[in-house]
């Protein structure tokens, strides 16, 4: 797990599978890209059997380019659509099985810190909302509490889209699916109030159609949990199947939805402010300059 994964040995080179040619050559390892100059680049996952349209797959691949580091990363997930996507990508990826990810993240990312010291590996849970808030709900928290040190980010699509359209904990009161027929009787669980209360450093909601805004929260979730604790994204990310959202909808509706009950939102504890600030160079963190004596206070 290293940039020398990915490079050819010696004489191989002309063997290889023009995909692979194409990764090493023209792939994100070891370069700094972003999501402004994809299409420039090959990205680390290109092909996937998710369904047409899917907003989840779209916010995949956005944050494996957010990646700080691709070629030191390792992704966990579990059950789910999401895997069937991040298991294809050019990645490593550990599945978990059956809401254990946080559990094995666990243990990877303190194998990784014992194995190579100070040279980052980051581990990056990317799981459903089934598989993060109730199959995967205990280990989660626990994660949380024991401030292990990966980024665990919420595919939320409100429903169990892979298993036909059952009521997760994270689908809406009210919602009407295949299989919960009489509407959802409970409310949408507040996993981001638990991450805060459990002692996440970073948490931060955001939906697919802003890419750079997933940006900037991918790359800050990962560099925070390298160093100061467990950090948490949850991303809308539709399930157009379930929810019968055209296709050429997918991301007019994830507009609604920020407007309507996904609105941007990023709480940054004050010691991963200041390690971002000192270690990684952000501006945004730094205290305001006090205001000139006399000046009057805008309204
Ligand atoms: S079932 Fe839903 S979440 Fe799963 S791949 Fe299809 S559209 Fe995406």
């Amino acid at each position: 797990m290293s940039l020398d994964y990915v490079k050819f040995s010696n004489g191989f080179e002309r063997f290889m599978p023009k995909e692979y040619r194409d990764m090493v050559e023209h792939g994100p390892f070891g370069k700094k890209v972003s999501v402004s100059q994809m299409g420039s680049f090959k990205e680390i996952l290109e092909e996937h059997p998710m369904c047409a349209g899917c907003a989840m797959t779209l916010f995949i691949r956005l944050a494996m380019v957010s990646f700080p580091n691709p070629e030191d990363t390792i992704t966990v997930g579990t059950a789910g659509c999401g895997r069937l996507a991040i298991s294809q990508a050019a990645i490593p990826f550990v599945y978990g099985n059956y809401g254990d990810q946080n559990g094995v993240a666990s243990g990877l990312s303190r194998g990784l810190r014992l194995r190579f010291g100070d040279k980052p590996k980051d581990v990056v849970v990317m799981a459903g909302d089934g598989g993060t808030a109730d199959i995967g709900f205990q280990q989660v928290l626990h994660s949380w509490f024991r401030k292990e040190r990966f980024t665990t980010i919420m595919l939320d699509n409100e429903v169990y889209g892979n298993t036909g359209g059952q009521e997760s904990g994270m689908t809406n009161r009210g919602a009407v699916l295949k299989m919960a027929p009489l509407g959802k009787k409970f409310e949408k669980m507040d996993m981001l109030q638990m991450a805060k209360v459990a002692g996440c450093a970073y948490v931060a909601t955001v939906v697919p159609n802003n890419p750079r805004r997933v940006e900037s929260v991918i790359k800050k979730a990962v560099l925070i949990a390298r160093e100061v604790g467990s950090t948490y994204i949850q991303a809308y990310t539709s399930c157009n199947i379930e929810y019968a959202i055209p296709t050429d909808k997918v991301m007019e509706d994830a507009k609604t939805v920020e407007n309507d009950r996904y609105a941007f939102s990023e709480y940054v504890s004050e010691e991963a402010k200041q390690y971002l600030t000192e270690r990684y160079g952000y501006k945004e963190y730094l205290p305001k300059p006090a205001a000139p004596a006399g000046a009057i206070p805008k309204a």
